[in-house]
């Protein structure tokens, strides 16, 4: 019988309860659900260990040997059983705190060992071992590797340890050495050597050596990122289609604009990235473009040119940004840019008041707004446009995917999409985060910048960071100084702020300084913010609410204040602030003197290397894809069971490949092999919860 209809409840030795806790616990449903539940790690049961072989805790070892003899210790509760455990060459102590009264042991017999080893009082011992006699060992338990599989505690108290899992899978097996139902054709699978479903189950539960184990490995792994890449490229081929305003004028606001208006040079990034965004704009279908760019590579004129080119084909944009601050930051800088022209901008957040609405409102029914700038607030059932073509979200990671398609139900067309992101991400990692949106990257620095210089100092220096402080403001910079903010104890952060700022004002009375956090009114946050950008204060003390998009050239100091509670990206985003005017400018980290070996790490990455890219790379490797900034919230496919988006980029690039040479022949899977792969696209995005995410 079909192993996917099997009742998991059917199967030998699980029974109702059992499959009950397994539905529950581990999504298991089907046999062939169970059989797709991977081992974590493995035991090579070939290897016999002698006691002087161990050399830590992490792996399970066998041993052959003797009992010297036992003895039982304390009374009541307390009570246990130790005992001498020798290899002939050396000795060691096992011990058992519970059912003592059902251990038997014998001193004329044989053992198999089986455990992990305990380190206690600088010495290993074994608690609770397996011991088996010699004369009762069989084959299959001394070859191969031995599967352990995750568990929970619910699962071990009905016996659904990692042996009992074991035990079940194991007596499947027979059952699927008759055949499975494929997932990948064969000809992918000549193509890339990859071993048939069938073989990689069996020997991804029981590999027989390590190459068969690795194969076994790499072919399911292939199988995850194969079809996570199928289900973003169709989306994006199927998107491809949607019909979209057209916009193929260059006309008098962009020209202007180019030509009295931009205030130096574009890079050529930044021209080629806009002539793609143009491509896109003209071709009659909706854009999905993620443009990706450094901080500071000059993202907010792309915008802003985007835009213009929107207004020339009649049509209004809006930008999206996530914090007031950085609303009322472009609002600000766009005004200005704009001021000798006829293009209206206008600006909506959480704190425009209900006065100032109506006007606004009825400036962008009637289309006389071209350009609208906000926050959540752009999304609200009130706000309508006369004609929004074009929506571009900016520091999109903050935004959900369920935002992002909201944005689409203003208008009778999807309005082209332009999603900007300041932090990079490995190009394999961005393949499937962002794998349903076409990719412009922005890889060039506006000329003349000087990278900023990072030092990493403990909190015991800071005299030497206030003369550092001192010194700067003395040759007219400004300085921020950064306190992390972790919602979980917001009270106590924000005390930390606010001793740092008496502190300072302690040290420095002579100078102004301004605060900012987010618990603050938007009002007072601003007027703070603008004393700061004005120059009337030296320094910005303020949590990381100043950590998307604000920019003050003259400020050239970024001091960061228990910089071992951020991550990289955030410290690279930080970082960020400065390095944007003309003078040689520098980030501090301070951190407690003692760290640990991530921490460490993350603070030299920072001081090494200026480059996004390579800073997303460590990041990747230190925490892995699930907890990236950028991945969080993007609702995208990575719940993956086998594959591991920081170890197997390589791996998504083969996928990758196979997935364009279907599509290309075939976009609608609609040819023998490639209706299989449909249809199991739609098992997948019912059974799994993260792709129903996806818009
Ligand atoms: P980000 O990509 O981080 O949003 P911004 O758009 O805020 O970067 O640009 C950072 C700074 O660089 C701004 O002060 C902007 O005026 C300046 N800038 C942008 N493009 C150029 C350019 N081509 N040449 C010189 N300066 C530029
Ligand atoms: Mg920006």
């Amino acid at each position: 019988m079909d192993l996917s209809l099997r009742d998991i409840a059917y199967c030998k030795g699980v029974g109702t309860k059992r499959a009950d806790i397994l539905r529950k616990e581990l999504g298991v449903h089907t046999a062939l659900d169970l059989l797709r539940n991977y081992p974590y790690k493995y035991t090579d049961r070939s290897r016999f260990y002698r006691i002087a072989d161990i050399e830590n805790e992490d792996t399970s070892v066998q041993i052959r040997g003797r009992i010297l003899e036992w003895h039982t210790l304390g009374v009541g509760k307390g009570q246990r059983l130790s005992a001498t455990f020798s290899d002939g060459a050396h000795t060691i102590e096992l011990v058992w705190f519970q059912g003592i009264q059902y251990v038997k042991l014998a001193k004329d017999t044989e053992y198999l060992l089986f455990g992990k080893p305990t380190r206690f009082n600088h010495e290993y011992n074994f608690v609770h071992p397996d011991l088996t006699p010699m004369s009762k060992v069989t084959p299959e338990m001394t070859q191969g590797f031995e599967p352990d599989y995750n568990t929970t505690d619910k699962m071990k108290r009905a016996g659904l340890h990692s042996k009992g899992l074991r035990t079940i899978i194991a007596s499947l097996i027979p059952e699927l050495k008759q055949g499975v139902n494929e997932t990948i054709g064969l000809d992918i699978r000549t193509k890339y050597h990859l071993m048939s479903l069938t073989d990689a189950l069996v020997n991804v539960h029981f590999p027989k050596d390590t190459p068969s184990m690795h194969k076994a490995r790499e072919r399911l792994k292939f199988e995850e990122l194969f079809y996570a890449q199928l289900q973003l490229m169709r989306q994006l081929k199927q998107r491809e289609q949607n019909p979209g305003y057209l916009m193929p004028v260059v006309g008098r606001s962009f020209h202007h604009f180019y030509e009295h208006c931009l205030p130096f040079e574009l890079t050529n990034a930044q021209k080629r990235v806009i002539r793609e965004i143009q491509a896109d704009l003209k071709s009659g279908h909706q854009m999905n473009r993620l443009l990706q760019g450094d901080v500071g590579s000059g993202k907010t004129l792309v915008a802003l040119l985007c835009a213009l080119l929107a207004k020339d084909n009649g049509y209004q944009t809006c930008i999206m940004v996530p914090t007031e601050i950085l609303a009322a930051q472009h609002m600000e800088t766009l005004s200005h840019l704009l001021r000798d022209t006829d293009v209206h901008v206008a600006l909506l957040t959480g704190s425009t008041t209900r006065k100032q609405r109506e006007p606004l409102h009825a400036a962008l029914r009637s289309g006389e707004t071209d350009i609208l700038i906000g926050t959540h607030a752009l999304l609200e059932e009130e706000v309508q446009f006369a004609n929004l073509g074009l929506c571009i979200i900016d520091e999109q990671h903050r935004f959900g995917v369920a935002q992002r398609s909201r944005l689409w139900y203003k208008n009778e067309l999807c309005p082209h999409i332009l999603v900007m992101t300041a932090t990079p991400i490995p190009r394999t990692l961005a393949m499937t985060v962002y794998g349903d949106l076409h990719t412009s990257i922005i890889d060039e620095l506006p000329p003349g910048r000087k990278p900023v210089l990072t030092l990493h100092y403990s909190n015991q220096r800071r005299a030497t960071v206030n003369q550092f402080i001192e010194q700067q403001i003395g040759m007219g910079r400004q300085i921020y100084v950064v306190y992390p903010l972790i919602k979980e104890n917001e009270n106590l952060d924000l005390a930390d702020l606010q001793n740092g700022y008496d502190t300072l004002r302690q040290t420095f009375p002579q100078y102004s300084i301004s605060m900012v956090h987010g618990q603050m009114k938007a009002k007072d946050k601003e007027e703070q913010m603008q004393r700061f950008a004005s120059g009337q204060t030296q320094i910005l003390v303020a949590t990381t609410v100043i950590e998307v998009g604000v920019n003050v050239p003259n400020a050239s100091v970024m001091i960061i204040e228990n910089a071992e509670r951020f991550g990289l990206s955030q410290l690279h985003q930080l970082r960020g602030r400065v390095g944007r005017g003309a003078d040689q400018s520098y980030c501090l980290l301070l951190t407690r003197l003692e760290l640990t070996k991530d921490t460490r790490k993350r603070m030299d990455t920072m001081v090494a290397t200026n480059d996004g890219f390579k800073i997303a790379e460590a990041d990747l490797q230190l925490r892995g894809p699930g907890d990236l900034e950028g991945t969080q919230q993007s609702g995208q496919v990575l719940d993956f069971k086998i594959a591991n988006l920081a170890t197997d980029g390589q791996l998504t690039e083969v996928a990758r490949h196979a997935v364009e040479d279907v599509l290309q022949d075939d976009p609608l899977l609609e040819s023998d092999w490639n209706r299989v792969y449909k249809q199991r696209l739609d098992i997948l995005r019912l059974t799994s919860k993260s792709w129903q995410g996806i818009s």
